[in-house]
């Protein structure tokens, strides 16, 4: 009797799934599955519900039911991470529109640019600082399908010194205090309230600002802001909370005190020097480099779009910011990709990675950086960087070997994202 019941179960749970499976074959002339294995030649990749169930040598015939995606020709890859974008905002240096322009501008924008961003190739990515819940609403439309956008995983507003990058500064005084996020924080434990405020707003990941930053309107250098202590209370407090820690820095002290505090990846890093690498590499910090940032605002320069503050500080990174990646990676820093986007124009995350090429690095390492390397900064190795089954079915498809030329991921011709087909 019981196993008669346990069988009709059973057989009644399986004629629902076959009801409401969705199933899309994809032929594909080249699988890369993986940056650091050779890549499949003709093959079958089959998704079912959001999930990648088989990946196949042969062009395997569709069952009956099953959308068929023929990619002729194309290279899949694993759809790429960008660990450091800003979605709710497009660039310019009028640092006066933060006190016009309402947040909810931001969203508007946001959708823009995640439905770029993904067209792009890049099916994941970290926001790297918004304001309270633009960020967060666009993660929640993306997940339920109501617009088209890579997955995001969100900080919300960064932690910061007062009048520090991240913070407000520029204004009068009492403009400064209105157009604050409320996550400033002076001292250790006024520093973990604000981490643990972050996390119950919602954030993913806690963003801070360790050193001064080029974009914004204090003078004061890119050396560190936060003090050791204050560092070390953040990181603590979000690790209690499961929760990594994201740093902007710039100056090589402050680089060195964020790694040994134990900050779990370093944006930027463009003063890294030998101490600074050898405190990451003990600690284990990743290094996100954002070349295309350094790229989109030298771009930018001379033409009235900075104030001369800024303006200043970017000529004075502009030429380091050629070479310290290159160095990072001899030294043996552990690198996973993102580029700033927002600081440049969105959808051109993929030029970062002609740039990390040219500071030296081999293309495989480039691809890993933003599949395999990117997915284990967020944990979801076993999710996500891979085209391999049980693995969330994020791909793309392009012309050409991006293991031989990886700038053949700057023309993306197809993407898949939790299954959907971008269109
Ligand atoms: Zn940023």
């Amino acid at each position: 009797m019981r196993a008669i019941t346990l069988g009709l179960v059973g057989s009644l749970l399986a004629s629902a799934s076959a009801l409401s499976a969705e199933t899309t074959i994809i032929h594909a002339d080249r699988v890369i599955t993986d940056p650091s294995t050779a890549p499949m030649g003709r093959s079958t990749v089959t998704v079912t519900d959001g999930r990648i169930v088989s990946v196949e040598e042969g062009w395997a015939e569709a069952p009956e039911g099953a959308e068929m995606v023929h990619l002729e020709g194309k290279t899949l890859v694993p759809g790429l991470i960008d660990l450091h974008v800003h979605l709710t905002g497009d660039p310019g240096g009028d640092f006066w529109r933060e006190a016009v322009e309402p947040d909810e501008w931001g969203v508007v924008v946001g959708v823009k640019n995640a439905e770029k961003t993904l067209k792009a190739g890049f099916t994941t990515v970290r926001e790297a600082g918004s304001a309270q819940h633009t960020a967060f609403s666009l993660r929640r439309g993306t997940e339920e399908g109501l617009i088209q956008g890579p997955r995001i995983i969100a900080a919300g507003p960064p932690l910061a010194i007062v009048g520090g990058h991240g913070d407000v500064s520029g204004f009068k005084p009492e403009i400064n205090a209105i157009l604050s996020s409320g996550y400033s924080c002076t001292g250790p434990v006024e520093c973990a309230e604000k981490v643990r405020r972050a996390s119950q707003n919602g954030a993913d990941i806690i963003k801070i600002t360790a050193t001064g930053g080029v974009l914004s309107q204090q003078g004061r250098g890119l050396e560190a802001h936060f003090s050791d202590a204050e560092m070390k209370s953040i990181a603590d407090t979000a690790h209690s909370l499961g929760l990594d820690v994201m740093a902007h820095a710039h100056g090589a002290r402050g680089i060195e005190a964020a790694a040994k505090a134990g900050i779990d990846t370093i944006e930027h890093a463009t003063y890294l020097d030998e101490a600074a690498a050898k405190a990451m590499k003990d600690n284990g910090t990743v290094l996100i480099p954002t070349l295309m940032a350094f790229q989109g605002v030298t771009e930018r320069l001379g033409q009235g779009v900075y104030t001369p503050t800024v303006e200043t500080k970017i000529r004075d990174v502009a030429e380091i910011a050629r070479v310290f990646m290159g160095k990072a990676y001899r030294w043996g820093v552990p690198i996973a990709f993102g580029t700033d986007a927002g600081v440049f124009e969105h959808g051109r995350n993929a030029g970062e990675f002609a740039l990390m090429v040219g500071q030296g690095m081999t293309n495989r390492d480039a691809l890993a950086t933003a599949t395999t390397n990117a997915a284990k900064v967020l944990h979801m190795e076993h999710e996500i960087g891979r085209i391999a089954p049980g693995y969330s079915a994020d791909m793309i498809a392009v012309e050409g070997n991006p293991l031989e030329d990886v700038t053949a991921l700057e023309d993306v011709d197809w993407v898949m994202v939790r299954g959907r087909i971008a269109d």
